[in-house]
């Protein structure tokens, strides 16, 4: 893996890029472009070396561009929702591929994040119709996430709490007095188990409201590895951006 610093020199298309190789049984060629310098391309199991080199200079410009974009931004990264631009779901990424057509929508196809807008939208059109498909996917989730964590809870009197979801600045969830629990759209951009530490730590929240010495002793004992899931959280804000 390249780390790459500011005072690194950028890539010129001339040069060889370096990379990572992913074979699975998916359909397609698709080169990923993470914010630490790293190329990876996930590939179909009987493509050739060849053909994946050949993929990869054919994605040169894209991908020098692309390494420049993370060398001036340290940080957390800014989403600028362009084609090829990486988007988390589950925490995996996937690259926006925009199209343009008479209705606003958007799905996961072929491993890809197919958006599309209406001819002469703008930035902000991409990214509230992103925002729409990630927000009904998070009600789902978050609810049947809700169901499994709350079994955990099935030996203590705590009523199931009701689940909002919203865009939250600065905190991942939070429990009212009266018992719901919000969490923040954000976190459908992780993976599962980190959702799951979350809501975990709502509901623990319905039986220890501070964050005292039991309150630890309960979510160790919903979630062992729940320090794991607190580090991929913080990782994953560096790796997958915000609205
Ligand atoms: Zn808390």
């Amino acid at each position: 893996m390249s780390l790459l610093t500011p005072t690194d020199k950028v890539v010129e298309p001339s040069n060889q890029l370096s990379y990572r190789v992913i074979r699975s049984s998916r359909k397609t060629l698709a080169v990923y472009v993470y914010p630490s310098g790293e190329i990876v391309v996930r590939s179909p199991k009987q493509c050739s070396d060849f053909e994946i080199r050949r993929h990869v200079q054919s994605r040169e410009r894209w991908i020098t561009k692309t390494l420049t974009a993370f060398l001036e931004m340290p940080g957390q990264l800014n989403l600028s929702y362009e084609t090829g631009e990486a988007h988390a779901y589950l925490g995996e990424l996937y690259p926006l591929l925009l199209a343009t057509g008479k209705t606003r929508q958007a799905a996961i196809k072929e491993d890809k994040f197919q958006v599309c807008v209406r001819p002469g939208d703008e930035t902000a059109h991409i990214k509230t119709t992103l925002v729409n498909w990630y927000r009904q996917q998070a009600t789902a989730v978050f609810s049947r996430r809700l169901d499994f964590c709350y079994k955990a809870f099935s030996h203590v009197d705590v009523k199931k709490p009701k689940l909002k979801c919203r865009l939250m600045k600065a905190r991942w969830g939070s429990c009212s007095s009266e018992g719901d629990v919000t969490l923040n759209l954000e976190l459908i951009k992780h993976p599962i188990h980190v959702i799951d530490y979350v809501i975990t730590h709502e509901l623990c929240h319905l039986i220890e409201f501070n964050h005292s010495a039991r309150f630890y002793e309960l979510m160790v004992q919903a979630i062992p590895t729940w320090k794991q899931s607190k580090a991929d959280l913080e990782k994953g804000v560096f790796l997958y951006g915000s609205f």
